[in-house]
């Protein structure tokens, strides 16, 4: 499972600030080895002007981008080698890192109504779930039909 995962979405850009018209910015999410990565990419056509961010780690700017243009996916946990949550807790707490009241309230989500995300961040998770032996079924679009190789 090496294979680079990534979904992108072009959105209206900015203001370009060296001639005034309108970048282009492309956002993207990959996974690279095995973390998510949020990359903003703008550039002006008109002059050349351009810039690129990233970061580890999704990024609310991307996310929602990405959301808007391809939809949510939904991961849920159909089975696992336990029905102790521990496990399960302890996963989501390595792969999201949020606090853990958070996580334990998306212990019960995953298990029942599924956890909506972008394709590649349940991509990621699915990852991470099914090396734990859980069986995960993710619905939505699928990260792959936009997978590209460039940096
Ligand atoms: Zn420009």
């Amino acid at each position: 499972m090496a294979r680079r995962v990534s979904s992108e979405s072009v959105v209206a850009g900015t203001i370009c600030d060296r001639c005034g018209g309108v970048m282009r910015c492309a956002v993207r999410e990959a996974i690279i080895e095995g973390r998510l990565r949020s990359e903003i990419e703008s550039r002006c056509a008109t002059c050349g002007n351009g810039w690129a961010t990233c970061s580890d780690g999704p990024d609310d700017y991307v996310r929602s981008a990405l959301l808007a243009a391809h939809g949510p996916s939904r991961l849920r946990v159909a089975g696992g080698p336990f029905d102790d949550d521990a496990l399960l807790l302890g996963l989501l707490r390595r792969y999201d890192g949020g606090g853990l009241f958070e996580v334990k309230s998306k212990v019960t989500e995953v298990r029942t109504v599924g956890c909506i995300g972008t394709s590649v961040e349940m991509e990621l998770l699915a990852r991470v779930l099914r090396a734990a032996g859980y069986s995960v079924v993710v619905d939505g679009p699928s990260p792959g039909g936009q997978t590209g190789d460039t940096a």
